[in-house]
């Protein structure tokens, strides 16, 4: 199980429009990527990103998804509306809706669950703060953050992909040092490990986010523990994202 198909991500978080959708289709729809190309636009864009890339190997995820299944939670979306759609992916957990939006472990254990049962792979993301990394925390912020939100959560069926994405790297232009990075997904890959079993370890993709962009990209990728990239404002360019799917072998 060491040859898992890398994965690369774009999170557009509240940008873009119908103009951007159209550029990032065209430079990336005829091109034969190694890795799976999934494209985070906001939720009013799903359906147009769907009908672009119908005939196309780019997968669709959003960039949340309701911990409720329906009823009256005005402004939600269902993981099964999602699925139903025609999205694949759903981003869990990020750090800006738990910094902005109140997120916690709690509910990213109750989205993965929902996502699960319609059939959507979540991305859970994890990380930890500035603070938490200069105090040394980190190892024990992502031991938290895995068995608070994966708690119940069965894996023996269903596969989840992971993104390790420093608070401190995101949107900063200080990515962390690939190495370091290295690191911290050998350790997630430990803890899944001895959460679950060998197996469920070696087969979860885990992300690196942060900061990526063309110029760091492949160093990541090189890495044995780093099976694609969350790609947040690097994305919003067509043709620097398309460059760094490329990078991916
Ligand atoms: C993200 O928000 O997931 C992210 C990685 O952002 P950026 O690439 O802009 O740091």
């Amino acid at each position: 199980f060491h040859n898992k198909r890398p994965i690369i991500m774009a999170n557009w978080k509240l940008n873009g429009g119908v103009d951007l959708i159209c550029s990032s289709v065209a430079s990336l729809i005829n091109q034969p990527f190694a890795a799976e190309i999934v494209i985070c636009p906001p939720y009013l864009y799903l359906r147009d990103m769907l009908n672009f890339l119908q005939h196309s190997q780019i997968n669709v995820g959003s960039q949340n998804v309701s911990k409720f299944k329906s009823g009256a939670y005005t402004g939600e979306t269902s993981a099964q509306m999602l699925k139903e759609a025609g999205c694949q992916y759903c981003l869990v957990g990020h750090s800006e809706r738990r910094e902005t939006f109140g997120e916690n472990n709690a509910s990213c254990q109750l989205k993965i669950e929902r996502a699960l049962q319609s059939g959507l792979t979540p991305v859970l993301c994890i990380g930890e703060s500035q603070k938490e990394y200069e105090c040394d925390l980190t190892e024990q912020v992502l031991t938290r953050q895995l068995t608070e939100s994966l708690e119940n959560i069965d894996l023996s069926q269903q596969s989840i992909c992971i993104a390790y994405e420093p608070v401190w790297a995101i949107g900063t232009g200080k990515s962390a040092n690939a190495q370091v990075a290295q690191k911290v997904h050998y350790f997630i890959r430990q803890q899944l490990k001895a959460m679950y079993s060998e197996q469920t370890a070696q087969n979860t993709r885990i992300m690196y986010g942060g900061s990526v962009n063309k110029n760091n990209a492949e160093t990541m990728l090189e890495q044995p523990d780093i099976d694609g990239l969350l790609v947040g404002g690097a994305s919003l360019d067509p043709a620097h994202f398309s460059e760094i799917c490329n990078y991916a072998k």
